[in-house]
């Protein structure tokens, strides 16, 4: 039943996911900081669902006292403060938020454009200096100006949208065959889009491909004069190439959100330990540097509440693990609560030769109206809605197959 079910909120996670998580009857217990390890432990050992954000650490030592844990929500993009592995070989579903925050990037990237084509940074800290420099040469509007957008992803595309209605021209080059919004145009290639582009952005995934991606050979393909924005992931454009593009004059103006090596927490900015080219960096004219913000708004820490708190109830309720990082994903339409006689069976299990026939055997007698079964790596789920059963016979479903040898978990709702 719902009330039995407690859950463990860490890191002061946004309240918009804490109601959905109440509402739902849950137990819900919530701090404000992370914990200790030893503490962490200690309260890990009780609950069914946790949620954290980037500062607890559940690695295998701490899963392994999380006994009656099912699934882990990070309130947040990364997942690299979680053994993810460790968790899939003890049937734990982790969840995140990756997309809530697309909106707040886009507009970013659009603020950026703005303030790179009328050197805002410059003259705004001129000011600050006390100093007057009207000047309007090398200052533009972006109307009428190409937009190259790299990766035309969830930001991409938003960015694509936001820049139209700006008066600019979109093309866009991507792995994909990505269909167009409005009027923007895919392009067969990088080249194409840096040679003709005004603004170049990046907004493709930290892969091996896309490391290293604007270097050298792509500045010199950039139009004399043109912009570059960077807020995806710091490997994604060579740094010290940049500063030798913007020092010849190529590149006009810059923007960069994020670094090949960033700190691990405020204040220690650009530490000689982290890179060499800090220095570089900050002597450069209208070049636009942020400490990685650009989801941070309030709106996206809203958006992942709410985001990541529904798929805590659709796992804990229904077992669906769409969205599961390190789970297949697996989903059936909703059960009927109203039926008692429905029982919905989830069992995670090593991905192993014959264990569906073993499971069938067992799930086999009673009348199966639905099942899905799929697996990652090592580990598979599969789910199955069985009809016409009655306590005693679930608890014997549930005894059987829990004594099976490829068990991981197993979960009978109904
Ligand atoms: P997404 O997965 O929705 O889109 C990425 C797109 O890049 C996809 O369409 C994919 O096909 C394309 N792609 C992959 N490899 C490519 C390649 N080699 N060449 C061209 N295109 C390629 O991702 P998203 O949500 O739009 O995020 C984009 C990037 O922004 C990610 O790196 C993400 O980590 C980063 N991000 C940064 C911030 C921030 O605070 N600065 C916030 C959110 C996301």
């Amino acid at each position: 039943a719902t009330e039995d079910i407690k859950v463990l909120l860490l890191e002061n996670v946004n309240e918009t996911g804490r109601e959905i998580l109440s509402q739902q009857g849950y137990q819900v217990e919530f701090l404000k900081s992370s914990l200790p390890e030893d503490q962490l432990i200690e309260k890990i050992r009780d609950v069914h669902v946790i949620g954290i954000r980037s500062k607890t650490k559940l690695t295998a030592r701490v899963l392994k006292e999380a006994k009656n844990l099912i699934v882990i929500g990070c309130f947040c993009i990364g997942t690299n403060q979680v053994d993810l592995q460790y968790a899939a070989d003890q049937g734990i579903a982790v969840f995140n938020s990756p997309f809530s925050n697309s909106r707040s990037v886009a507009e970013l990237v659009i603020g950026e454009m703005v303030v790179l084509a009328r050197q805002l940074g410059d003259r705004s800290n001129e000011m600050h200096n006390g100093t007057w420099n009207k000047v309007s040469n090398g200052c533009w509007e972006i109307r009428g100006k190409t937009l190259g957008i790299i990766g035309y992803g969830h930001i991409g595309a938003q960015l694509s949208v936001l820049a139209e209605a700006m008066g600019m021209s979109v093309i866009y080059f991507d792995v994909l065959n990505i269909m167009s919004l409005g009027t923007a145009r895919q392009v067969e290639s990088l080249e194409q889009l840096l040679g003709q582009a005004d603004f170049v952005t990046c907004h493709v995934p930290e892969i091996a491909e896309t490391k290293g991606m604007i270097g050298q050979k792509q500045f010199e393909q950039m139009k004399k004069g043109s912009y570059l924005i960077n807020a995806s992931r710091g490997t994604v454009v060579d740094i010290p190439a940049l500063i030798d593009a913007m020092r010849s004059g190529k590149v006009a103006g810059a923007a960069l959100d994020v670094y090949p090596n960033e700190p691990a927490g405020n204040g220690d900015y650009f530490d000689s330990s982290l890179n060499s080219w800090g220095a570089d960096l900050r002597s450069l004219k209208n070049l636009i540097l942020t400490p990685h913000i650009g989801g941070s708004t309030e709106e996206a820490q809203k958006a992942i509440g709410v985001e990541v708190a529904q798929a805590l109830v659709r796992y804990a309720n229904e077992g669906s693990t769409q969205g599961a990082v390190n789970l297949p994903e697996v989903t059936l339409r909703s059960l009927t609560m109203d039926e008692p006689n429905h029982a919905r069976v989830i069992y995670i299990h090593k991905n192993i030769p014959g264990v569906l026939r073993k499971v069938n055997e067992i799930i086999g007698d009673h009348n199966v109206d639905k099942q899905m079964t799929d697996s990652r790596g090592d580990v598979a789920y599969l789910m199955a809605d069985i009809s016409n059963v009655d306590t005693a016979t679930i608890r014997d479903l549930y005894t059987r197959l829990e004594s099976l040898p490829s068990r991981i978990m197993t979960r009978i709702l109904y």
